[in-house]
């Protein structure tokens, strides 16, 4: 039997948007699964509760087998050798994400020889959505509920 093709999407996920959404989806056409995995650093505060977090992205797949939900506090290289992962998963909007990304996938690659970043462009209509933004939004109380694929 071959191995099944898993893929990590690291990110922070402060929230998990539709963008975030959109990338999982077309991320399962490639892998049999797809492990967010939600960064996290108990020093760093952050604005979502990372429970409520975890529990909307599971509610937005339908519970589905083929996705899985964690947190880390670890090199991402170090965790995709954990999951026996050979692929991760990531969004590029802009020229920006290409330069950040770029440099992580440099020294993700020096790190784990066997694990190959794959990048996708995002979808045109979400391209604009960032969750900082969405913070600032929620922040003073206007509506975020579009750029989410679940209700807070
Ligand atoms: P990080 O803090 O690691 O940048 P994010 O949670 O912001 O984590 O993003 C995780 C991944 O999702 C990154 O690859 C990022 O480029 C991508 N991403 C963020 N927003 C979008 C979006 N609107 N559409 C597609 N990909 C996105």
């Amino acid at each position: 039997m071959t191995e099944p093709k898993v893929a990590l999407f690291p990110g922070s996920f402060d929230p998990f948007t539709k963008g975030h959404e959109d990338i999982v989806k077309r991320g399962l056409q490639l892998f049999d699964k797809v492990v967010i995995c939600i960064g996290h650093n108990s020093q760093k505060k952050r604005y979502f509760d990372i429970d409520l977090m975890i529990e909307k992205i599971k509610e937005a797949f339908d519970n589905s087998g083929a996705i899985e939900v964690v947190t880390y506090n670890d090199l991402t290289a170090t965790l995709a050798r954990n999951y026996n992962a050979k692929y991760l998963l990531r969004g590029l909007r802009n020229t920006t994400d290409f330069e950040y990304e770029n440099s992580i996938a440099q020294v993700n690659k020096r790190l784990n020889v066997d694990l190959e970043t794959v990048f996708l462009i995002t979808s045109p209509e979400y391209a604009f959505i960032s969750s900082s933004i969405i913070r600032e939004v929620h922040r003073y109380e206007g509506d975020v509920t579009p750029y989410l694929p679940y209700r807070l």
